[in-house]
């Protein structure tokens, strides 16, 4: 028996604890880029679960592979070998460049992760007191005491005190900037290739050349937090790739597994014993479910399939932007990845609420409006998605 959205609505405020802002709208089941809710109501998903159903919903080759790993062998430990997660690394490091992997299970896990690998790298070549890492300003790093910090807008920076030291800030795109904060006691530069949260912001080729020239030069890791630009959202399967450059480490979480709680941080040549026994563990890591549901997501999102992510994403900025809405600016972003400015007076969560209503989810970013696709949406779903745009924005 499904409860009507009224009850899972009553019954989340009783006893679930408040720190999400909903949107009023309860969800039963999906199917392709649409989702339903209990009395039967469509909505076309532009939000992919925040970048993580990257297939869909109901994605039948995704659903058989969990179904029979769930029969086979749900989880053993990683005090065992398993064939699900050994394919995985290996199919991530063939695919990229990138030398070892260790599987973790949220975004500020692996996060967390890649700041103990940048850590540790340089404590073993040059010991203590080099161990401070640059973000850019604007940034989104995760929820945990660490990530809170290494997130670059003090907003974050809140309540929790006191948090990890050993974090600097910089303004993105600009050397100048990360120079004046540079120092002996600098370990790593992480970044996000496009900043998410903050608002789909993609960094310069320039600055990230210069930044990987830099990084060389001083013995810094360059970490990429591929948590939500990576695994195809900006039509290469990682976005360093559309850079042309090879991070010494990244991270990915949200889509890797198409809906299962997966992540972890890849590591390149140089880096890919640093993290040796008894330095990084997790219980729930490399998941042999959530590897083999990973597993249908790579086969799925060969180069054929990512090239069709940027023609998708091409296609649906133009005809959002040939709307010419009254309440939107230009459009940007990379591949299914897409940031919407706000014209001057519009506020990006009123459209979002609005557009919610009439049956089209999205998310806002920063000040605009962030699009996250399904990779598999249609056309056909892209096409009704503008039209409701049209319907109730113009
Ligand atoms: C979502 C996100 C995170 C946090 O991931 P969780 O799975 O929520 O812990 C970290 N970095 C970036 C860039 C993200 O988009």
């Amino acid at each position: 028996m499904t409860m009507t959205s009224a009850e899972m609505k009553a019954l989340t405020h009783q006893y679930v604890m408040n720190t999400y802002g909903r949107f009023d709208v309860a969800i039963d089941h999906g199917e392709g880029s649409r989702l339903y809710d209990p009395e039967g109501r469509e909505y076309i998903d532009l939000t992919s679960g925040i970048g993580v159903t990257d297939l869909g919903y109901g994605y039948q080759p995704w659903v058989d592979a969990i179904t029979q790993q769930a029969k086979k062998l749900n989880h053993v430990s990683n005090l065992f070998y398993t064939e699900p997660s050994a394919k995985l690394a290996q199919i991530l490091c063939q695919r990229t460049g990138m030398s070892s992997v260790f599987f973790a299970n949220g975004g500020g896990e692996a996060n967390e992760g890649i700041i103990k690998l940048a850590r540790k790298y340089s404590f073993d070549k040059y010991g203590e007191g080099r161990a401070t890492i640059i973000t850019l300003n604007n940034s989104f790093h995760g929820r945990t005491i660490t990530t809170l910090k290494a997130t670059g807008q003090p907003r974050f920076h809140n309540h929790f005190f006191p948090f990890t030291e050993g974090f600097r800030y910089a303004d993105a795109n600009s050397m100048e900037s990360l120079l004046s904060v540079a120092g002996d006691d600098v370990c790593a530069v992480m970044v996000e290739l496009v900043q998410g949260e903050g608002g789909v912001l993609p960094l310069d080729p320039d600055y990230v050349k210069a930044l990987r020239r830099l990084c060389d030069e001083r013995d810094w890791l360059l970490l990429a937090d591929e948590v939500q630009t990576g695994v195809g959202r900006t039509g290469k399967l990682f976005a360093f790739q559309n850079y042309d450059i090879l991070p010494d480490a990244a991270t990915f979480a949200k889509g890797i597994a198409g809906g299962l709680p997966m992540s972890g941080v890849m590591a390149a040549p140089k880096c890919r014993d640093v993290l040796g026994p008894g330095t990084h563990a997790t219980t729930f890591g490399a998941n042999p479910i959530c590897s083999a549901a990973a597993l249908v997501v790579q086969e799925t999102i060969n180069d054929k399939f990512l090239e069709e992510v940027n023609a998708k994403g091409a296609y649906l900025r133009q005809q959002i932007e040939a709307l010419n809405l009254p309440c939107f600016g230009k459009t940007r972003g990379m591949g299914l990845m897409i940031g919407i400015e706000m014209a001057e007076g519009y506020s990006n969560s009123e459209v979002a609420t609005r557009l919610i209503d009439a049956g089209l989810l999205v998310l806002t970013a920063g000040p605009g409006m962030r699009l996250l696709p399904p990779l598999v949406i249609t056309k056909e779903e892209m096409d009704k998605a503008v039209a409701i745009m049209k319907a109730t924005l113009s």
